[in-house]
């Protein structure tokens, strides 16, 4: 049975690190490379070792898609490329790819220049690796090999962002990357056709959250700036990187400016801090939020943070509204849930299978979810057969799905159904019938024709509905169904009756034989 495999590498019940390997119809296909904000260490990008054990990526790898230009998702691109040596296509959209190695370029700066880190990707790595880009446009074909076509929809979220279908022959899968189903001050909202995908991954940052209208965050956003500043306090707000309203980047205070001014005035009470968004966690931003007070900073060094924290998300994902929405606009016969906390994805994913009817997993990282799927195979069929199956109209109506009979001819790798005795003539073959019997033992020490006609009586009696007949040769046949008496048994009061019917008249012959089984009425002789 032909099956779809997802084995996320990162962002698997986790968010960060985005990087899912899929397999469909026997082509593998990477869907982001990302790094994780949380980690500065070996698990910052994702273990490609889970690919392939033996032989090179990329003869095993058929492409790569970046989603956008978010670290998250294309942060260990060079790396991948690089470093560990992917040589193939690498497909995304165009202002991703003019955006891409400017990020690239600004997080390989922090983490070498800055911090000093030795065994990480050059700028010319960047170069080498953005050379290997092939840039789409939005609902453009793109056609990978024969069989293999992907296209890009608009996923709003940043400049750039694009959902992704998959898709070979009838098989497909669409990935989300990260979307928002509500458009804001500067992008639109994703949009994606009603196209039935196999598979629909989708990110689930917000999956248990219900944002309010737009108009009441910002309303409430300018109401905590002004108390803090009339308060004689400074205001920082930690943004995310490029494509966003400009405050002092990184969102997640995990590094940069706006963890070096978070430091100069955290000691300050009339200050305030304003998240605007989600924060993964390890990073500095996780911590305030979740209401630490103390961290401990480079070199041992302890920050006591006795400014305000405020929590507003003007994030550009979407809510559990907006997951919803999309899948309803898609109609994906299955989800998988990605870029989430395990415990929200729970929630999220008993919500998707109530109100949708279908399964939805959320795999780990290096867990691998399988899934079968039932590819449509195009079958000829003749008028003439179409005609007699068809009892209600004669177009096909593909939302009312119809069973037909008949005999599948596999020929020249095509498929016809025809009748069967057009296949028997095609075929050259004779037809046999095979025919069921069941012997029933009948009390009656009666000569045998007396005993047939009891019996004749007896059916002709009770079964109202159905054509009875006694034939000449003695025997008896209700509808298709034949009745004889036989030899005697060695019993004189015993005779036995043969009951056959051809497998299409398998109810009716095991009927008629239970009701023989029960025995003949007694008659006053
Ligand atoms: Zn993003």
């Amino acid at each position: 049975m032909p099956e779809i495999k997802v084995t996320p590498l990162g962002a698997g019940q986790d968010v960060g690190r985005s990087c899912i390997l899929v397999s469909i119809a026997g082509k593998n296909v990477m869907l982001d490379c990302g790094m994780h904000m949380g980690y500065n260490d070996d698990r910052r990008f994702p273990d490609f070792s889970y690919i392939t054990q033996n032989g090179r990526l990329t003869d095993f790898l058929d492409c790569v898609i970046i989603s956008h230009f978010h670290l998250d998702h294309c942060g260990a691109l060079p790396y991948f490329s690089e470093m560990v040596g992917y040589d193939g296509p690498i497909y995304m959209t165009h202002p991703t790819k003019a955006i891409c190695p400017i990020l690239l370029e600004d997080y390989r700066k922090i983490t070498v220049d800055k911090k000093g880190e030795t065994n990480f990707f050059t700028s010319q790595m960047i170069k080498d690796c953005m050379k290997k880009v092939v840039a789409v446009h939005l609902h453009q074909t793109i056609q990978v090999d024969d069989e293999l076509e992907i296209k890009a929809y608009y996923a709003g979220h940043v400049l750039g962002a694009a959902m992704f279908q998959i898709k070979v022959g009838s098989e497909s899968v669409v990935y989300t990357g990260d979307y928002n189903m509500t458009p804001d001050r500067h992008l639109g909202a994703a949009w994606i056709d009603k196209c039935r995908p196999d598979l629909l991954i989708s990110e689930s940052t917000y999956a248990t959250t219900i944002r309010d209208s737009k108009r009441c965050r910002e309303r409430d956003f300018l109401k905590k700036v002004h108390e803090s500043v009339e308060r004689g306090g400074k205001v920082l707000i930690p943004v995310f990187a490029l494509g966003r309203v400009v405050f002092a980047t990184p969102g997640m205070l995990h590094a940069g400016q706006s963890l070096q001014i978070f430091r100069k005035w955290a000691g300050n009470e009339k200050n305030m801090v304003i998240m605007p968004g989600y924060c993964v966690q390890g990073t500095v931003g996780h911590k305030i939020l979740s209401g630490q007070r103390k961290l401990e900073m480079e070199g041992r060094q302890i920050l006591e943070v006795k400014m305000q924290v405020e929590y507003m998300s003007f994030s550009a994902h979407a809510d559990a509204k907006g997951i919803m929405q999309l899948i309803r606009q898609a109609e994906p016969r299955s989800v998988l849930l990605v870029h989430g906390e395990a415990k929200k994805m729970e929630f999220l994913k008993q919500k998707i299978e109530q109100e949708f009817h279908v399964n939805c997993y959320m795999p780990a990282n290096g867990e691998t979810t399988t899934l079968f799927t039932s590819p449509n195979i195009p079958v000829d069929i003749s008028l003439g057969l179409l005609k007699r199956e068809s009892a209600i109209g004669l177009v096909p109506d593909s939302k009312k799905p119809k069973l037909m009979h008949g005999t599948l001819i596999m020929k020249d790798n095509s498929f016809r159904l025809v009748s069967p005795e057009q296949a028997l003539k095609e075929l050259g073959l004779g037809e046999h019938q095979l025919r069921f019997t069941c012997r029933v033992h009948i009390q009656d020490p009666r000569k045998e024709h007396e005993m047939v006609l009891r019996v004749y009586n007896h059916l002709k009696g009770v079964l109202k509905d159905y054509s009875v007949q006694h034939l000449p040769d003695g025997s008896i046949m209700v509808e298709s169904i034949l009745i004889q008496a036989t030899a005697q048994s060695e019993d004189q009061g015993t005779k036995v009756l043969l009951v056959s019917w051809t497998y299409q008249d398998e109810e009716l012959g095991s009927y008629l034989t239970s009701l023989l089984k029960k025995g003949l009425p007694q008659t006053t002789a």
